[in-house]
């Protein structure tokens, strides 16, 4: 679905401070296939975020290249309609859906207007029933029913919150989904759900998740694959499963050994 390729990220020092540029990520390759989860896993400041962005184009590539779908997507698009296409095909689900969701909007209205953006591209599946009751199903699907509806995002709690932020994804169609930190500010128990929740869509229909974490229990229950990530190069990567039972790179086990 998306691969990676030696992808590259240098932010250069700001004018005048003296200060040295910093690669945040330096020679990145990988790949996301469908259905699977993928997570990118490293401590703070690794470069899993910016790998994210380049990959949704929210930051430009410095070298290398990110292709979905056979699709080079390092290049800016050449049309309205490949820009939308682009966007749909990829959706991004951040840490505090607080700072993506616009407070003046009601939730219903949220998924309506991804369903309404995303329409035309998705056009090629046969859509049943109005924006209003597509909406309603999508956030029914979520876990959140109809009298959610008519809320405004201060009236959720962080895990209904983050349950609108997936349901407005799911409203594009999309074919991957990269979730930043997506359970990181939730308590366990809503974590759960969450993981629970994104274990079922995935069930559901076909969906590939690219999943960046620093938490290797949660990525121990949701991924099938993960990628280790240390100052912005990959030092292992491999099944969830076995790297974690048998960690070999020294960090891998540095990372292992953090968790109780
Ligand atoms: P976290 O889990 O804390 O979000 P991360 O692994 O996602 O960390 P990034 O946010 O990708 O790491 O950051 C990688 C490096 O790039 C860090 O050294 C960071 O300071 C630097 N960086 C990120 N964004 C910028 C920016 N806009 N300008 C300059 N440096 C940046």
């Amino acid at each position: 679905i998306i691969t990676v390729n030696d992808l590259r990220k240098v932010f250069p020092a700001p004018r005048g401070s003296g200060g040295e540029d910093v690669v945040a990520v330096d020679g990145v390759s990988f790949e996301l296939r469908a259905d699977e989860c993928l997570a990118i896993v490293g401590e703070s400041g690794s470069g899993k975020t910016t790998v994210a962005r380049m990959i949704v184009g929210l930051e430009t590539v410095t070298s290398g290249a990110v292709t979905v779908l056979g699709a080079d997507r390092t290049a800016a698009p050449r049309s309205l309609a490949a820009r939308r296409e682009r966007a749909r095909e990829v959706q991004y689900v951040f840490q505090d859906p607080y700072s993506s969701l616009n407070g003046r909007q009601r939730i219903g209205e949220v998924i309506m207007s991804n369903l309404r953006l995303h329409a035309k591209a998705a056009g090629a599946r046969p859509a049943t029933g109005t924006v209003t009751q597509r909406a309603q199903g999508i956030l029914d699907s979520v876990g959140l029913p109809q009298r959610f509806f008519d809320r405004y995002p201060k009236e959720l709690s962080g895990g209904q919150r983050q349950r609108v932020a997936i349901a407005r994804a799911l409203a594009a169609d999309p074919k991957a989904i990269v979730l930043d930190e997506a359970v990181a500010a939730l308590d366990v128990s809503i974590q759960a759900q969450i993981l629970n929740l994104l274990a079922d869509i995935k069930a559901e229909r076909q969906v590939s998740y690219l999943f960046i974490s620093h938490d290797l229990a949660v990525v121990n229950q949701i991924s099938d694959r993960m990628v280790v990530m240390e100052n912005g190069v990959i030092v292992d990567q491999g099944a969830t499963a076995e790297l974690l039972a048998r960690p070999t790179h020294p960090y891998t086990r540095s990372l292992r050994a953090a968790v109780p």
